[in-house]
């Protein structure tokens, strides 16, 4: 059964924290306008999961605050069987530049019945929630082939990608193919980049918006010191006094949470001391991700190992957890392997951990934290449409290694928020980057604050809000 979820009520008042007065009063004027406008009609957003990766983290705030600024929002997530997460797995990788370079994976007309008739059964339940002139934002390709049956049903229908690849590669040529039929009468289509917008789309209407955090949210809310070794120390990630009652943050209904599970973590021996220096990367098991990659760079840098006796954390959701992701627990079986293949001495230094996913705002309490202590993070991902991670650490002003690819290209400029590493795949340069930023904390540190600004003026969430509320405005609704 297609579920909905709870959306809380954010009053965006409490963007007075971080906007200009001006900025506030055209906020005010977009609510009023939107109330308006949308009067007696409903705003739905479908996508495939609730919980894990970048479009559930950022759309749950976001709808809080288009229900606190008094729209009917809603949201829903479609079901599936197996096959088709699968089949939209594929699909996913493909459009990220990861199909087979013969087109072995290639989905077949078996493949597109699969999901079509996947998301009929979920269309079906949907015609019993969606009135016409309702607006809907299908998000990612698993839900694309919603969308001439929204049509249909007298909705105007916007499409929003999150992922994409710079160049049409044979692969990525072959996922869109798979994807074009259904995306006819979209009313406007929502890309993250504008180099992510394939060619047969030209001339339609576009809207390239990044994406965006939370400042206000359990991922990433200020948190004080104490509360991040308390809540390190609860989960199993450090070696430090577990103080139950510092390990708190703040739920998004403003009730105070509190970190009480703790995290699936493989090593050897004891978590690390609070003063050794971490170098985390937190994402999902994927192998676009390259968790192997982070895994074996960090490894071979020997050299870094034993100068600033630095240890790695690769953490991510609890494996299956994550509903539209089938891979999960394979890749990280992939990573556990490679761990124990590591000699001893490398492997003592290495820490896997799967984080409770029961509570998504505990887990987020949990990955702020780590983002938080962590002396550089990491994001050696092999593509990405956008990258989540990096914005939240640049946020926490933390110094970032990520890979220039795709989003992160925009997200922060090489040597000034943060080091970017042209080759993902070029171990060597990861070391020697995590390196450069242990060696040259004041260095490391400038660049952090340089990118808590970068983010405060391009990334929060108010410029989502002003753009999403522009785009509501250019539909014919
Ligand atoms: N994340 C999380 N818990 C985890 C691992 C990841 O909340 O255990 C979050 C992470 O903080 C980020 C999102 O998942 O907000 C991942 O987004 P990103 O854009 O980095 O990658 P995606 O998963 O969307 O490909």
């Amino acid at each position: 059964m297609l579920h909905e979820l709870q959306i809380s009520h954010q009053p965006y008042e409490c963007w007075e924290a971080y906007a200009t007065p001006q900025q506030m009063e055209a906020l005010r004027k977009s609510a009023e306008t939107m109330r308006e406008r949308l009067a007696g009609r409903a705003f739905w957003t479908v996508s495939s999961t609730a919980v894990g990766g970048g479009v559930a983290e950022t759309l749950r705030p976001l709808l809080g605050y288009v229900r606190g600024a008094g729209l009917n929002a809603r949201w829903v997530v479609i079901v599936g069987p197996p096959d088709f997460f699968r089949i939209t797995k594929r699909l996913h990788n493909a459009l990220h530049g990861e199909g087979d370079a013969d087109g072995a994976a290639r989905l077949t007309a078996e493949d597109r019945c699969v999901y079509e008739k996947t998301l009929f059964r979920n269309a079906l339940e949907l015609a019993g929630l969606v009135r016409p002139g309702d607006v809907v934002m299908l998000h990612d390709p698993q839900t694309a082939g919603l969308l001439p049956h929204l049509v249909r049903l007298g909705a105007h229908v916007v499409w929003r990608c999150h992922i994409g690849h710079d160049t049409l590669t044979d692969g990525v040529r072959d996922a869109w193919d798979f994807l074009l039929p259904y995306l006819e009468h979209a009313a406007v289509l929502v890309f993250t980049r504008a180099a992510y917008v394939p060619p047969q789309l030209a001339g339609r209407p576009i809207e390239v918006i990044p994406p965006s955090i939370d400042p206000f949210s359990a991922k990433n809310q200020v948190l004080s010191e104490g509360a991040v070794r308390a809540i390190l120390a609860h989960v199993g990630l450090l070696d430090a006094p577990a103080y139950e009652r510092d390990a708190c943050f703040l739920r998004q209904d403003g009730t105070p949470g509190r970190v009480d599970r703790a995290a699936d973590v493989i090593r050897l021996g004891r978590a690390a001391s609070p003063d050794v220096p971490l170098v985390v990367q937190v994402s999902r098991w994927d192998r676009l991700k390259d968790p192997l990659g982070v895994l074996e760079g960090f490894g071979a840098s020997e050299e870094l190992l034993s100068e600033h006796g630095a240890e790695l954390v690769l953490a991510g959701p609890n494996v299956n957890a994550v509903a539209d992701d089938p891979e999960g627990a394979g890749v990280f079986d992939e990573v556990v392997d490679a761990w124990r293949a590591l000699p001893h001495h490398q492997r003592r230094r290495v820490h896997l951990a799967n984080l409770p996913m029961a509570d998504v705002e505990e887990n987020a309490a949990i990955v702020n934290a780590l983002q938080r202590h962590a002396a550089v993070v990491v994001q050696k991902s092999l593509h990405e449409g956008f990258g989540l991670t990096v914005t939240e650490a640049m946020w926490k002003a933390r110094p970032v290694v990520a890979s220039a690819v795709g989003g992160i290209q925009d997200q922060m400029e090489d040597g000034v928020h943060g080091l970017l590493l042209k080759d993902p795949r070029d171990l060597p340069a990861f070391g020697h980057a995590v390196r450069k930023l242990l060696d040259a904390p004041e260095e490391a540190r400038q660049m952090g604050a340089r990118a808590h600004a970068r983010v405060h003026e391009r990334f929060l969430g108010l410029t989502s809000l002003f753009r999403f509320s522009a785009l509501l405005e250019r539909l014919d609704a």
